[in-house]
């Protein structure tokens, strides 16, 4: 098999590959790894490439299969993490200046559980700046570029993750979405990602954006490879006070039979119809016949607090966030910067220096609304108040799950949009997330699966799946059942990806100060 095939099964594909010793790990690591080296000068998805370690993993996964030791299912299957986890001895950055060169003493549990199912990690990939954003535009590294065409952003905040999905620059990868950061640029490269229940899946070592609303999860090309991902890195973990102590529920199974037959369906109004791309919308539509087809039974249900969850979802954000990048303080991580001509400087002032000159334009607009959200005369105006809206949203998919038992909706309101389109207007950024928002706040869990191309503009749409807590298998029912009839119909576009990203015309946007 050629490198150029390997790079193009799927994780479940090539973890059997790997069981019948028809491949070895360094083989497929090495295939990445040179199509790393061919595309990535172009898209951009990688921050760090770590060729040497994950070379000697798989070559330790490699010598413990020869000598018969017996090896979780995916030993051998490399992949990418996000650069927000942390890794010993592996850069990480979270896309800002301020931790550039840190190094972490530690691994996130969820960095800690790939290690230990035997998955070599490639590198770490590109994010907005600790996380904030939807396009990867944020990122202090410069943007990340769609494999579907190179002019228009990955989504965001993992955009890198996703890119070195859909591009093949690695079979499956590593995600975190608070807002919607790993279901959007599934949604806009044509890939796969799932979003767990709130506590599914340990926080510990997952460099904090906000900490009641953040959650790691799988950015694959298939549903069946998001399922053995959630399995990896899910259950609980004493390190993190929030994680859930009950045993996840049956991923898996329930992306292998793909049964949706008598589940029923629900249809949020608020999250269809005005706002969405028309294409995108007519996809839903037709996943939606799939899915009757294969035997659900579809309600309209409605949950008018929806419409607030923007608003709230940027007020507790920002006031999390403040509180947890307080810790970016010049002396314990990262950059020091010094005030120019002050050699008796106080540690106040290279605080400050270090601050304004480590953080990019977006984190300093979200500190600075997060300290006023919080500051005192305000405190029960505007988090109070999102307080009390969030739990209505809570209430209102409580009472829909009464009568479905998922609710669907298309995952972003439009197809991946050009570089600079909406840099300048953060409420036009901000309304990505618009279908995304509202499970964070519930602390729920959602995936987001390929619905085929928009007609208008030929880019990938993405359908998602929403369940309650704990009730994550329902996602991968529906995510394999939908997965299943449409690649029927959309096979290459959708397994196969982007075109060949060798040979797309190279943007003039080539780095951040370009795209702006
Ligand atoms: N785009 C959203 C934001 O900017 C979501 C981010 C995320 O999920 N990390 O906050």
């Amino acid at each position: 098999m050629t490198s150029s095939d390997l790079i193009r099964r799927t994780a479940a594909e090539l973890a059997d590959l790997l069981t019948a010793g028809e491949v070895s790990s360094r083989e497929l690591t090495e295939a990445h790894l040179e199509r790393v080296s061919a595309v990535d000068e172009r898209i951009h998805a990688y921050l760090h490439v770590d060729a040497e370690g994950a070379l000697a993993a798989a070559a330790d996964v490699d010598r413990r299969r020869a000598a018969g030791e017996s090896l979780p299912a995916a030993a051998g299957v490399p992949i990418a993490v996000k650069d927000v986890l942390t890794t010993k001895g592996l850069p990480t950055t979270c896309g800002s200046r301020i931790l550039e060169g840190w190094i972490p003493p530690y691994d996130a549990t969820v960095v800690r559980r790939l290690k230990e199912a035997g998955l070599p990690i490639l590198g770490k990939t590109n994010m907005d700046e600790f996380a904030m954003g939807s396009s990867t535009e944020h990122s202090a590294y410069g943007p990340t570029r769609n494999p579907w065409d190179l002019e228009r952003i990955p989504g965001g905040s993992g955009g890198g993750s996703a890119a070195a999905v859909g591009s093949f620059q690695a079979p499956w990868a590593i995600g975190t979405d608070t807002g919607g950061s790993i279901r959007q640029p599934a949604a806009v490269t044509g890939t796969v990602g799932t979003k767990p229940t709130y506590g599914g899946v340990s926080r510990y070592g997952l460099v904090a954006l906000a900490s009641s609303l953040d959650q790691a999860g799988p950015c694959t090309r298939t549903v069946l490879d998001a399922a053995l991902l959630h399995e990896i890195i899910g259950g609980h973990d004493p390190m993190d006070s929030t994680s859930i102590a009950d045993p996840l529920p049956p991923v898996v199974e329930a992306a292998r039979r793909a049964d949706v037959s008598g589940m029923r369906i629900g249809i949020v109004r608020e999250l269809t119809g005005e706002g969405f791309q028309a294409g995108v919308q007519q996809r839903f539509d037709e996943a939606v016949a799939h899915l009757v087809d294969a035997g659900a039974e579809v309600v309209e249900v409605s949950c008018p607090s929806f419409t607030y969850a923007l608003a709230t979802y940027y007020l507790i954000l920002p006031s999390e966030a403040s509180s947890n990048l307080a810790k970016f303080d010049a002396m314990r991580y990262g950059m020091r910067v010094w005030p120019e001509g002050a050699p008796d400087a106080s540690a106040e002032q290279v605080m400050a220096a270090t601050r304004d000159a480590g953080f990019g334009d977006e984190v300093k607009r979200r500190i600075i609304l997060g300290t006023y959200a919080l500051s005192s005369g305000y405190y029960d105006a505007y988090y109070g108040s999102a307080q009390k809206v969030r739990r209505l949203i809570a209430n209102e998919f409580a009472a829909a799950f009464t009568r479905a038992d998922v609710l669907i909706s298309p995952t972003a309101p439009t197809t991946a949009f050009r570089f600079g389109d909406k840099l300048d207007d953060p409420m036009a950024m901000y309304l990505n997330d618009i279908a995304t928002i509202p499970a964070n706040l519930a602390g729920l869990p959602g995936i987001s699966v390929p619905s085929g191309l928009a007609p208008e503009d030929g880019l990938p749409t993405g359908f998602q799946v929403l369940a309650p807590a704990m009730a994550d298998d329902r996602l991968y029912a529906v995510g394999a059942a939908l997965e299943a009839r449409l690649l029927a119909e959309w096979a290459a576009p959708l397994l196969d990806g982007a075109p060949d990203v060798t040979s797309l015309p190279m943007p003039a946007a080539a780095t951040k100060e370009d795209a702006r």
